[in-house]
């Protein structure tokens, strides 16, 4: 590097300086006439209690230990935010002003306010709120922009078939983080934890993120199975709300948590789970446990009860395990060996899976009563239904699960190809309705290299929609046509064929108690022409596995099970419950319900009793 010429009397120009007067200005004349701050001076901080959420990132930035979190048990323990404010020491706040670069809500900033007086050496350690440290509101100082700003608000970008591909393939169509993005996106999280509270199993994920960080994915498959066994599962279909609080998406993207935990899964070899997990297993009691339904539920207290050295056997109405999953979540979304990835593993733990065997057909309740100490129910909400509208008795006319189910096992090469429409009428708005029109558009696109898919959902805007709108905006993308704000009147059969659907229009959803209860315009009818109708408007239980008089022991309100937070049915503590049945309806409360049934089934066992 070439140095600068320099005068040689350039050290002359400081000499000037030399017969100046010092300026010094007595306090007293700050004290009654205050010079003001310049534009940006970092002065003591203000912050805002009702933006801030108590994340603790300032805390952990700060180079001077300067910040305190402190408790306060007046502010509501909510998700998405602690119940905990930074204090600031003053006689160690060097005025960095990092902890405004970093704070992830915005909430915290500077004042120009710089002169404090006090004997009193406490008041130097200060809980700022927006009124300032003399409670007075004074003007803003330094400000963040956009090059202080030490967050990374901007998501590493997943990489993603383009619709020309996926609209004929049912080959996973999210590819998965590369090594370095994964590293990247990790790099964002502010590890706070804010997140976990709200992840219905209370995940590790500051723990799991900071292990990709660090490039240990040995110690971050640990962390996943601590609170769930199923994260190859998670990390591609977790409705994942742990990210809609995520710190970072207060003022840019949240953290993509669920592609990360994926990303785990994806990076370590199955072969190697039991080597690397090396779970202790430990024998507490001889008792056996029968479980009913291989869904998440069933399948994750399979897993803790394994832990803790019971005997599981679960019973399984279908030919493998997986519950909705087998065919809930269609293959360009959850890939036949991801799923079996998590099973194995659980299997390998010495759990019992018996299939194609229904409790209360092939083996009553009775049966299992006698051969086991406690049963777990997690039978979910497994029937299909159809709206009682005129022409739904039609063969072409589906709910939602049969039809999935016949894709998924055609797809697979395990049953026989389904009816596949010229024109599909989907009825609804949910993600159920998403998966049923985008698997049956690759089927015709396939079939007949053309596809027609009509979604009419009674919800009028896109964002009322109960779809995410990843799934919408993908779906049009395909060719799903949408046409939100119809209801349907009836299915229209012409001579024993089906025509379509004749909708009226919807004006109203939810009614100002913010209860279901649509309104509809009658003078708009439309006519939507199809030969094949899916009515994707929810699922139901069957409990008639339950003999009456253990049914009339228990609380079903609006098709749930009433239980503790264990998960102990109220009035037949041997019976447990869990998954759709009682909470969800997601893969992750089946997981956290399976989680707590095991703690409570292993303290019913070892103290016998109603917990
Ligand atoms: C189409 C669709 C898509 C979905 N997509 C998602 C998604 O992307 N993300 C998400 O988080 N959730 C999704 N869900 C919801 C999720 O699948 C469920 O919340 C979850 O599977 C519930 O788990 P569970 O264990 O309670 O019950 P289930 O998964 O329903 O499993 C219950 C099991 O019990 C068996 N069974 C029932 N009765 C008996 C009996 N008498 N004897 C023996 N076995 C019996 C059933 O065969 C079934 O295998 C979706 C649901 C559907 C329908
Ligand atoms: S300004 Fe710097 S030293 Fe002072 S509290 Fe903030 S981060 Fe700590
Ligand atoms: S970083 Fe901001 S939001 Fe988080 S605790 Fe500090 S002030 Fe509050
Ligand atoms: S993912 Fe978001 S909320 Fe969770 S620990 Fe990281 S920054 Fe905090």
């Amino acid at each position: 590097m070439k140095t600068p010429d320099k005068s040689f009397f350039a050290p002359a120009k400081a000499w000037k300086y030399l017969t100046r007067k010092p300026v010094t200005i007595p306090m007293d004349d700050i004290l009654t006439t205050p010079r003001e701050a310049s534009d940006r001076y970092r002065g003591f901080h203000v912050n805002d209690w009702e933006k801030c959420i108590g994340c603790g990132t300032c805390s952990k930035i700060c180079p001077t230990d300067a910040i305190t979190m402190i408790e306060f048990t007046e502010l509501p323990d909510v998700e998405g935010s602690k119940p905990q404010r930074p204090s600031i020491d003053y006689g160690r706040c060097s005025f960095c002003g990092l902890c405004v670069d970093i704070c992830t809500t915005g909430s915290l900033q500077m004042t120009k306010e710089y002169l404090h007086i006090s004997k009193d050496p406490n008041s130097f350690f200060f809980i700022p709120t927006d009124e300032g440290i003399h409670l007075k509101k004074e003007p803003l100082g330094y400000i963040r922009d956009e090059n202080s700003d030490l967050l990374g608000l901007e998501r590493e970008e997943m990489e993603i078939d383009p619709p020309e591909v996926r609209k004929t393939s049912f080959i996973e169509m999210v590819k998965g983080f590369s090594k370095e993005q994964a590293i990247k996106e990790a790099s964002r999280c502010v590890d706070c934890s804010i997140c976990e509270k709200t992840c219905p199993a209370h995940m590790n994920i500051a723990d799991y993120i900071r292990d990709i960080y660090t490039n240990d994915l040995e110690t971050g498959l640990k962390d996943l199975y601590k609170t769930n066994p199923l994260p190859a599962v998670c990390g591609r279909m977790c409705t994942h709300k742990c990210e809609t609080v995520c710190s970072i998406g207060h003022r840019g993207e949240p953290v993509a948590i669920r592609w990360l935990k994926r990303y785990i899964v994806d990076n370590v070899p199955q072969e190697k789970y039991s080597e690397i997990l090396n779970q202790e297993i430990i024998k507490k009691a001889n008792a056996k446990v029968a479980i009913i339904g291989a869904g998440p539920a069933g399948l994750s207290a399979a897993y803790f009860l394994s832990l803790m050295g019971y005997e599981i056997t679960i019973y399984e109405e279908k030919n493998r395990p997986g519950g909705v999953l087998n065919y809930g979540g269609p293959s360009y979304r959850l890939p036949d060996n991801a799923f079996e990835q998590d099973v194995n593993y659980i299997k390998s733990l010495g759990v019992k899976i018996i299939t194609n065997t229904k409790v209360g057909k092939d083996i009553t309740l009775e049966e299992l009563r006698e051969k086991f100490d406690v049963i777990f129910a997690s039978t979910g909400f497994n029937k299909g239904r159809k709206l009682p509208i005129e022409g739904a008795d039609h063969e072409k006319v589906y709910d939602s699960l049969t039809i999935l189910e016949d894709m998924k096992n055609y797809v697979r090469g395990e049953g026989p190809k389904p009816y596949i429409p010229k024109s599909l009428v989907v009825i609804g708005g949910g993600n159920v309705a998403m998966d049923v029109a985008r698997s049956m558009l690759r089927l015709q696109n396939l079939e007949n290299g053309e596809s027609e898919v009509h979604v009419l959902s009674l919800e009028r805007t896109f964002d009322e929609m109960p779809a995410d709108e990843d799934e919408i905006v993908e779906g049009k993308e395909e060719g799903v046509n949408f046409h939100p704000g119809w209801g349907p009147v009836k299915v229209i059969v012409e001579d024993g064929k089906l025509k379509g659907v004749l909708f009226k229009k919807c004006v109203e959803v939810f009614d100002e108690n913010g209860r279901f209860n649509p309104k509809y315009d009658e003078s708009k009818t439309m006519m939507v022409e199809g030969d094949m109708v899916v009515m994707t408007v929810g699922q139901a239980p069957d409990y008639s596995y339950l003999p009456e008089d253990i049914q009339n022991k228990m609380t079903i309100e609006r098709g749930k099970v009433k239980t503790n937070e264990y998960g102990q049915v109220e009035g037949v503590p041997w019976l447990f419950a869990g998954g759709d049945i009682v909470n969800g309806p997601d893969i992750i409360h089946g997981v956290a319900d399976g989680h707590r049934a095991a703690q409570g089934i292993d303290k019913y066992i070892m103290e016998e009793k109603v917990i």
